[in-house]
């Protein structure tokens, strides 16, 4: 047994600097980002958030919805073949991720939308990315769709973020156990706070010249600032955009004063009993540890949420003097606060 002592750190655990400059507004700065894919050598260029690949986030109306904010989607890996050839085949999903696990059916499946569409962006999800089948899956996908931009997780250190890429990755996903919905830290122990895992990692890849989306455990616009800040390039996120028109769920109406509004919509990890439930027979597929179902506030729609967030990243930026968001790293002094100051220097 080996005990780490050096800080970790998790999103409420820091606030950023703020930093003299010359910037006067929030139009004055670029949230925008180009990156050029490690094994693609292609670019893209948009405001690097995903939505993640849960059944109410990963949705072709989230992404055609996202789309206009020049973000992406990872699809859920549940749409009919039929739906998903009909749908990558046209410019909606230019921003899109047709999302795959290690399983031989979802490979199979893949292989029957490919057959049919191009697919040229990727994301291999499982909930452990520290397996050899999972490393071996990451070759596999590299060798037979070199023009495809793979995405690939979920780790949280920075050796397994270098095998990933070296394997075929171009954006390594970074997240165990941080997830609104999911109870991995409970039922297992396993987990890494995730700000100290973005910022590793992504020291990692950058080292590479490949790249790290931080996936799960933004909960305010601010913990998507803090994110940019340690280093990550895309963020992933699922609660924050759940409970809107986009994520096709249902909406839990209320009667008020005579009339039906609509108040919540359910929200569940991917591997709760409410998916595994939908999708009966399908558990051994999904993540290892369970997930939890909540209702969150319906909130109408996408766009107001999307603003919200970018908002706030403009804001974070003309505190810091960051004009591009691919400065904001350079520009970020963490402060510690709260708990981890009791960590560091002792409980009184
Ligand atoms: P959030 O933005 O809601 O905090 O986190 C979203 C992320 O949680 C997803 O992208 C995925 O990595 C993770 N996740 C989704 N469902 C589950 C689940 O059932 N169990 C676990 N362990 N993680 C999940």
């Amino acid at each position: 047994m080996r005990i780490e002592n050096d800080p970790k750190l998790d999103f409420k655990d820091v606030l950023i600097r703020p930093k003299r400059s010359t910037l006067g507004s929030r139009s004055d700065v670029d949230v925008n980002r180009t990156f050029r894919f490690l094994h693609t050598g292609t670019d893209w260029t948009g405001f690097p958030l995903i939505a993640a690949n849960m059944d109410v986030t990963g949705t072709i109306a989230m992404a055609r919805a996202l789309k206009r904010f020049g973000a992406m989607v990872a699809l859920h890996k549940h749409y009919p073949v039929d739906t998903l050839v009909e749908f990558f085949g046209t410019e909606d999903a230019s921003n899109s991720f047709y999302t795959l696990g290690i399983a031989e059916s979802d490979h199979d499946k893949f292989k029957a939308v490919k057959s049919r569409v191009p697919l040229r962006k990727i994301c291999i999800d499982v909930a452990n990315g520290y397996t050899e089948a999972f490393l071996k899956t990451i070759e596999r996908t590299r060798r037979e769709n070199p023009e495809a931009v793979i995405m690939a997780g979920n780790v949280v250190t920075g050796d397994m973020t270098e095998a990933l890429l070296l394997a075929g990755a171009d954006i390594v996903k970074v997240g165990i156990g941080p997830g609104s919905v999911c109870t991995t830290r409970k039922m297992t122990g396993v987990g890494y706070p995730q700000l100290s895992a973005i910022i590793e990692c992504s020291d990692a890849a950058h080292g590479l010249k490949g790249q790290v989306c931080g996936d799960g455990g933004l909960t305010v616009p601010g913990d998507v600032a803090k994110a940019f800040g340690g280093g990550a390039d895309f963020v992933m996120m699922g609660g924050m955009l759940s409970g809107h028109d986009e994520c096709e769920g249902e909406i839990i109406h209320e009667e008020r004063g005579g009339k039906k509004v609509p108040v919540k919509m359910v929200f569940y990890g991917m591997s709760s009993d409410t998916a595994m439930k939908k999708y009966a027979g399908g558990v051994a597929k999904y993540r290892a540890s369970e997930g939890k179902t909540v209702e969150v506030p319906y909130r109408g729609p996408i766009a107001d949420t999307m603003q919200e967030i970018m908002g706030g990243v403009r804001s974070m930026m003309t505190y810091i003097g960051a004009v591009k968001l691919k400065e904001v790293p350079k520009r970020t002094t963490f402060i510690m606060v709260g708990s981890q100051l009791n960590t560091v220097f002792g409980n009184g």
